[in-house]
């Protein structure tokens, strides 16, 4: 549990300011409190938050992408805790509010802590609600492993590494709504063989209808995901852990995993035990205010508004606005009516948009249905007196804005129905965009309307990314992007700009990768700061753009380039990889996976020695020895007495092997040997992103080869197959056939050749399994096998340059860098504990 305490939040003497205690720090309390900064509150009100996850506020809506590997966790933070700090927000992360005394107008939390208020807000949002089913939990209580909600962090966080796990192959998805859907996908994306069972009789039901359903479920088979319907789950299977699930009155499915995403239930426990009005939900009025008590307020999925509850980020955003007009005496007449829920969003990557009903209801309701299952694409419209009552739309969503204005607004509607679902000469998309409120959401996952972009665009901001990033809009789940390039061209009155920085190779140099390249070369730039200083606007320098800066540079002057330590991410200032838990885990070099006794004596002492909490075999076939603190790096570096693995650097990490022929009954070529040559000559050089290399000795491949950036393969003849841009991460990928050779000098050669173009040519973090696709296995051959552009010998003398420029970064133990290069150092973020085994 920790607290991040600003100087003002601490009761001060002669500080005034009335205080607002927010109980939950997800999507809706800290909307809240930025709505309530918007209107000046911080000079009325000093603000302290809880909130029982171990993190800052973060988009939920974004964990599908992370599951899905296309997001890193460190990218959905909405605020960091910078921004805590800088509005004097004392936040207490990872501790629970468990009581309020609404007479003593305190709150008590697990800490121990009475935190004393005058205006309260309870945020507390949902939970995963978890069907009763036999053999759910341990005798202990816990969830069996193996069985997953979808709600927080820490459960994607979870799933991703279980499915991860070798011999993890089947999941079954129990629930077949948004969240079901999202995770099955998510978890597709890690190699898991899926299967969603769903209670009702079709997908999604709480949005469309069966017809709808049925075109979804044929848009969701086809990506090779298997769907039940009218199945329920009785039981989970496996003693220890997930062995499968029970159906009823169906047979049993095996499996490894099981997520549930069966529905969601509001957290209204503090508000149950302190007394407080709560139906389905916590009771509020138009004000958002809790009745007869004139300081408590709720916000969000926690709160029930005249009998309604939501699930959806649009309702909290209109919710945090009224609330904040109160709680600041901004607007005392603002009133919450209640939300239309229009959702639009991207389900496992099927565009899906729903509003008011899903079917006619009255004779005399109107109904116009468009169904193209082949493409997935399914439309339909309810009509009730000229008016749109209800409409849902599938995989094409281009006349979404007009729909969603015609039906929030009541508009009259064209006599040719057809043109409500095509462009036939019927409100075409500009129109739409220029007859939408002010106030209309443009981005519902960030709460963005109309007004807020149009705004943005008028302030002088006329590229689409600029006002994407000054406004979030479009930074959601994705679905609106195309709604919201039309509302700034519309804004800008056809003056949109297109944005060149999106070619640029890092934002604060305006130069793509190559002309940037030539820049640096012709003016001898070859410091970070350097080229900030000649290069970019105003000589200004830019944090983002250091790492891909210092990358390039090393990788063009080898051994000429200038080190500057900022510029650098901290796994590369103090040569290890950063964990969890802020200690450091160092993996010592291992070339081609081989070890000796020696080796392993001196590393059983060293782990001994410094009490490291794990030692822990790498995927990459190395050790790692996990949990190390900062002040003790170059300590365990000079008793392992053995050079630098790389595991924590955008470069060359390892070469994996086979046993190949010296031991292996099927070998034809020699792994271990080549492996251990081509780690040697590589090792540790600079590149856009890590790449890991493998060698087979035959095409039995157990060294995956063909999944690794570069992988080589020993077939019959004494030759050598080789293998780029292959991948088995978040993404997989098998490596495109780059040439068979005929020895392994050619194999070192072509390697190299092929690593020092995409060094050159790839954006900076551009894995080679994207690279390699982008540019076109003919047009890598051409270059590097075929010498079509001539510039071999230049790349293989570039190459060599690097190579010879080698030194091992774990010699900076003796003679830091820096003063504080190893000085331990208090944590940015609040970290969890990680478990010692
Ligand atoms: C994977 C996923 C995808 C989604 N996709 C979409 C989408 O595409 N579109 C959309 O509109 N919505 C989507 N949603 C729903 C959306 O995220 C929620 O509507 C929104 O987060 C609700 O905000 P909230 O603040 O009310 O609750 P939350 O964001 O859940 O925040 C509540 C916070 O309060 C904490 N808390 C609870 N009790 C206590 C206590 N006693 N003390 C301290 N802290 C407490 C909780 O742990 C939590 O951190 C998605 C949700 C998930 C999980
Ligand atoms: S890849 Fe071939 S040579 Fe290498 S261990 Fe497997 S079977 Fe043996």
């Amino acid at each position: 549990m920790t607290a991040l305490a600003s100087r003002s939040a601490r009761s001060t003497p002669g500080d005034t300011r009335r205080r607002l205690v927010v109980i939950g720090n997800g999507m809706a309390g800290a909307r809240a409190v930025e709505e309530i900064l918007a209107r000046g509150g911080a000079v009325q009100h000093r603000i302290t938050m809880f909130g029982d996850e171990p993190y800052g506020n973060y988009n939920r809506i974004m964990l599908s992408h992370v599951l899905s590997g296309e997001e890193d966790t460190g990218n959905i933070f909405l605020n960091s805790l910078a921004w805590y700090r800088e509005n004097d927000i004392t936040l207490h992360s990872g501790v629970r509010v468990e009581r309020i005394d609404r007479f003593a107008k305190l709150v008590f939390s697990d800490d121990g802590r009475a935190t004393p208020y005058d205006v309260l807000i309870i945020a507390t949002g949902s939970r995963s609600h978890l069907p009763p089913m036999d053999g759910m939990y341990t005798p202990g209580g816990r969830l069996l492993p193996g069985i997953f909600a979808f709600r927080t962090i820490d459960d994607t966080t979870g799933m991703v590494s279980y499915a991860q796990q070798d011999h993890h192959h089947r999941a079954v998805v129990i629930g077949g709504g948004l969240l079901g859907l999202e995770a099955a996908r998510g978890l597709q994306s890690h190699g898991i063989d899926v299967e969603v069972v769903h209670s009702g009789g079709h997908l999604m039901n709480a949005q469309m209808g069966p017809d709808g359903g049925a075109v979804l479920r044929r848009s969701v088979e086809a990506l090779g995901i298997r769907v039940r319907t009218g199945s329920r789950t009785t039981a989970i299977l496996g003693g220890g852990k997930v062995r499968g699930v029970q159906l009823r009155n169906e047979p049993d499915i095996e499996c490894d995993m099981v997520v549930v995403a069966a529905g969601i239930r509001p957290n209204v426990e503090v508000a149950v035990t302190s007394g407080l009005p709560v139906e389905r939900a916590i009771v509020v009025d138009d004000h958002m205010r809790v009745p007869d008590e004139d300081e408590i307020y709720a916000v969000g999925e926690c709160v029930q508004h005249r009998g309604e509850v939501y699930g959806l980020v649009a309702p909290l955003w209109e919710q945090a606005a009224v609330l904040a007009d109160h709680v600041t005496g901004a607007d005392p007449s603002s009133v919450y009516l209640g939300s239309r829920t229009a959702t639009k969003l991207k389900v496992a990557g099927v565009d899906v948009a729903s509003m008011g009903l899903q079917a006619p209801e009255r004779d005399t309701d109107e109904h116009v249905v468009f169904s193209e299952p082949s493409r997935g694409v399914f439309k339909s419209i309810v009509i009730r007196d000229s008016k749109i009552v209800g409409a849902t739309l599938l995989g094409d969503s281009r006349k979404v804005a007009y729909l969603t204005q015609a039906f929030d607004r009541g508009l009259p509607l064209p006599e040719e129905r057809v043109s409500l679902l095509f462009d036939l000469g019927g409100p075409g998309e500009e129109a739409g965009v220029a007859e939408l409120d002010g106030d209309a959401q443009v981005c519902n996952c960030n709460g963005v309307s109309k007004q807020a972009i149009a705004d943005t665009v008028k302030g002088g901001c006329t590229t689409l990314s600029g006002v994407m990033d000054a406004t979030r809009a479009g930074k959601g789940c994705g679905s609106c992007k195309l709604l919201v390039r039309q509302v700034v061209e519309w804004a800008a009155d056809g003056a949109v700009e297109e944005d060149p920085a999106a070619a640029y190779y890092v934002p604060g140099v305006p130069l793509e990768k190559v002309a940037l390249m030539t820049a640096i070369r012709e003016q001898g730039l070859r410091s970070v700061s350097a080229v900030f200083a000649a290069l970019a606007p105003d000589g200004a320098e830019d944090a983002k753009s250091k790492m891909g800066l210092a990358s390039l540079l090393k990788m063009m002057w080898a051994g000429e380039y200038i080190d500057e330590r900022d510029a650098r991410f901290v796994n590369d200032r103090v040569h290890a990889n950063i964990q969890r838990d802020g200690t450091f885990s160092v993996v010592p070099q291992m070339k081609g996976g081989v070890t000796s006794p020696e080796q392993l004596r001196r590393i059983a002492d060293v782990a001994d020695k410094y009490n490291i909490p794990m030692v822990k075999l790498t995927g990459g076939q190395r050790i790692d020895l996990l949990g190390v603190p900062k002040e003790d790096l170059p300590k365990v570096w000079a008793d392992l007495d053995m050079p630098s693995g790389y595991a924590y650097g955008k470069s060359f990490r390892t070469v994996k092997t086979c046993v190949g022929q010296d031991f292996c009954r099927f070998g034809t070529g020699d792994s271990t040997k080549l492996g251990i040559e081509i780690e040697s000559r590589f090792q540790g050089i600079e590149s856009p992103a890590k790449l890991k290399l493998a060698v087979s000795g035959c095409p039995r491949n157990c060294a995956e080869s063909l999944v690794k950036d570069v992988g080589v393969v020993a077939v019959d003849g004494g030759r050598w197959e080789i293998y780029v841009g292959g991948a088995a991460g978040a993404h997989i990928r098998q490596g495109d056939l780059l040439a068979t050779v005929d020895d392994p000098e050619t194999v070192k050669l072509l390697a190299g050749r092929f690593m020092q173009y995409y060094r050159e040519r790839a954006n900076w973090l551009e894995r080679t399994y994207s690279f390699v696709p982008r540019v076109g296995i003919e047009h890598l051959r051409a270059v590097i096998v075929d010498d079509a552009e001539g510039i071999a010998a230049r790349l293989d003398e570039a190459m060599q340059r690097s190579v010879d420029s080698y030194a091992d970064p774990w010699a900076e133990r003796n003679d830091p860098l820096t003063h504080g290069q190893f000085r331990t150092s208090l944590p940015l973020e609040v970290l969890p504990k990680v478990p010692v085994r």
